[in-house]
Order: C-alpha cells, then structure tokens, then sequence
C-alpha cells in the first residue's frame, strides 16, 4: 500500500499470469503455446524485414496486415483492428465498447482476464454460472446487460459454442455488443466471422498466439462492422501507440498467409489431443470434450494441487486454477506427442506412488 498509489491502483486485483518458468529442460504444458515453430514463412519474412528500415515507424494503421486478414476472412478491410496481442485488442475492446451502466456478463470459469479489466476500467460485470456439465448456459445469458463476452471455445474448459447458440445470444441482444474470444477456435470449433455481416453487435477476437505459434510476437486482431472498428481506433489513438512493429506486421502477414502451415499443424495438434484424451481416459481422469489446444481434466480422487506439483517435481508444468469450483482441475497444453507422452509417463508414476 502506498500513499502515492492512485484509489483505482490500490483495488486492482492484477492477473496472475502463467508461469514462464526461466530452468531449461522443462516441459511447459501450461500456458496453450504452440509446441511446433511458426511457419518458416514468417521466419524469412522477418529476416526480410531486419534491415535499415527499422530506423523507420511502422505503419500506424498496419494497412498491409489488415489487407491480408480482411481477404483471409473474406471480410472487407475496414472491418479489421489489429492489436499486440488480443490482450491489447480486448483492452480496447473492454473500454470502448463494454464500458456501459448496466452489468457485462461473461462465464464464472473463463479467461481470467476479463474480471482484470472490469476492474482496470471500472466497469460494473456479472458472471454467469457454466451448466453443470461445465458448458456456457445461452438462457443465463437472457437478462438485461451492458455487453456480453463469451469466449469460444471457453478457457480453460476447451468446450465449444455452436454458432446457432452465437445467433441466439446475438438476437437476443441487439443492443448490447457481443463480443466472441476465438483464441482457440482454430483447433476445431466453428467462426462467427460469417456472423459479422449480419449482426453490427458482433465483434469476434483473434489471436496469432495460439495455432499461427507466434506467442512471442504479439499479434492479436478484432473483425466486426466499421461502427465497433472506429471505437477500437478511436481508444488506439488516444494513446497515439502503434498497432504493431515493423518485424511483427511484417511477420503476422506470412503467418496469416501460410494457411497450409496452419492447417496442417491444427490438425497435429487436434489428432494429439484425441490420443491424450484418450489416454487420460484410461487412466481414470474426467475429460472435457475439448475444442482447444488444451485439455482440462480431474481424477475423481486426487487433488489438483497435488497433482500439479508432482508432476512439477518431475520437471513437467501444468496449468492448475484455485477457483474452488475448478481446484480438482488441471488444464494441460497440447504438446508434442513425445511431451504428451512424458506427461503420461510423469502421471502413471505418480498415481502408483500415491504421491
Ligand atoms: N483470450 C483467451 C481466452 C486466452 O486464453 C488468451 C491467452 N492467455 C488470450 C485471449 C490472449 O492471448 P494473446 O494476448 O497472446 O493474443
């Protein structure tokens, strides 16, 4: 506590993030990166990129970047808002469109980052109770709000929205802006981006963290009608920041380009999720039907904790949440089949020794 502090400073309760732990030979299964490298692609695009120009800015309004998301989305150009990262994009989002008298909604299990910017920016939210098979309830959502945010699949659950339930919330509430988190959506859910033409409520979310495997260089976009792209601009250039950096936008356009790249290490990474989950399955743990790059899973009798920190002895990070609700849990990336397969191993050990 300090006196300097300003009264908004000393009621945030900051987020936590995922542990980026500094020992090497560690295998990270908890923060949902992508176990592969990014398309070779982006890797020459940046080399490209490294030259004199970089005593040059970048393009304040990443022009080219938002071309190439506009066409591969098949959405127009003033559609599209780029961001370093979709924390950035939800932060703007968060302030300029969700920021009204009556309460923004979300999930009481999700992303919990979204709590940290309701206190960041004031804003009044009320959660809405996952149904008891840990999905997102569409009826809950059926009450008077400022803004809902639903993110698709949800985190860290890995269960997937269908976009008939996306239209129900968006017809629902014409007049209060739905926005859509797609971190994940690559690994086997549906996009609502075709929902954008139709619906001026809808904002959908992106990020090249996830499936493009470019956590490191903080690209993250927004789609949805021009009305919701001027307000994201309108709060960007309040802060007269960049959108992104030269090697970043000049990185995201090989990534977004690459759509071989991605396709073919979604589906990589969707084929060793099926075989982890069926591991843990035969292991005796619950597992969520995951649409994600991360699987969320209990054992009817160990505790959570416990089992994250033995597998934590053995050099293996899992994701472990001391919600109440969810303290049982462990959410664990999708590694490399060889990472899954240590994870196993780690515990298959641990359960025998009753650790
Ligand atoms: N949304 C969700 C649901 C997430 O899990 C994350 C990653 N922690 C993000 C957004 C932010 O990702 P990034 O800032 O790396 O784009």
């Amino acid at each position: 506590m300090s006196r300097f502090w300003s009264p908004i400073v000393h009621s945030l309760t900051p987020y936590v993030p995922g542990e980026q732990p500094r020992m090497a030979n560690l295998i990270k299964l908890n923060t949902n990166e992508c176990p592969y490298g990014p398309s070779p692609k982006v890797i020459e695009a940046i080399r490209a990129a490294t030259n004199d120009t970089l005593r040059l800015y970048p393009d304040p309004t990443a022009h080219a970047l938002c071309t190439a998301i506009a066409t591969a989305h098949d959405v127009p150009v003033d559609h599209v808002f780029v961001g370093n990262g979709s924390d950035e994009v939800l932060a703007h989002v968060f302030q300029g469109l969700l920021n009204h008298d009556a309460p923004l909604l979300f999930p009481d299990i999700t992303y919990s980052f979204y709590p940290v910017y309701c206190g960041l920016y004031g804003i009044r939210h009320e959660t809405v109770p996952l149904d008891s098979a840990m999905g997102i309830d569409i009826a809950a959502y059926r009450r008077p709000c400022g803004g809902i945010i639903l993110p698709n699949p949800n985190a860290p659950t890995g269960i997937a929205l269908g976009l008939d339930e996306i239209c129900t919330v968006l017809r629902d509430h014409p007049e209060a802006v739905v926005v859509v988190d797609e971190a994940y959506v690559d690994f086997g859910a549906e996009t609502a981006i075709p929902l954008v033409a139709e619906h001026p409520n809808l904002l959908v979310v992106r990020t090249l963290s996830k499936s493009s495997a470019l956590a490191g260089l903080r690209v993250g976009y927004a789609i949805g009608q021009p009305d919701l792209i001027a307000a994201l601009t309108r709060i960007k250039d309040s802060f007269n920041s960049y959108p992104l950096d030269r090697l970043a936008q000049v990185g995201a356009i090989a990534a977004i380009e690459d759509r071989e790249w991605l396709a073919n290490t979604s589906a990589r990474i969707i084929s060793s999720r099926n075989r982890l989950t069926d591991s843990l399955g035969k292991m005796g743990f619950e597992v969520l039907p995951s649409r994600a790059n991360f699987v969320f899973a209990r054992h009817p009798d160990r505790d959570g904790a416990q089992l994250a920190a033995a597998l934590r002895a053995r050099a293996i990070i899992v994701r472990h949440f001391r919600t109440p609700r969810i303290a049982q849990w462990l959410r664990i990336t999708i590694g490399t089949d060889a990472e899954c397969q240590a994870l196993i191993q780690g515990l298959a050990d641990v359960l025998a020794l009753n650790e």
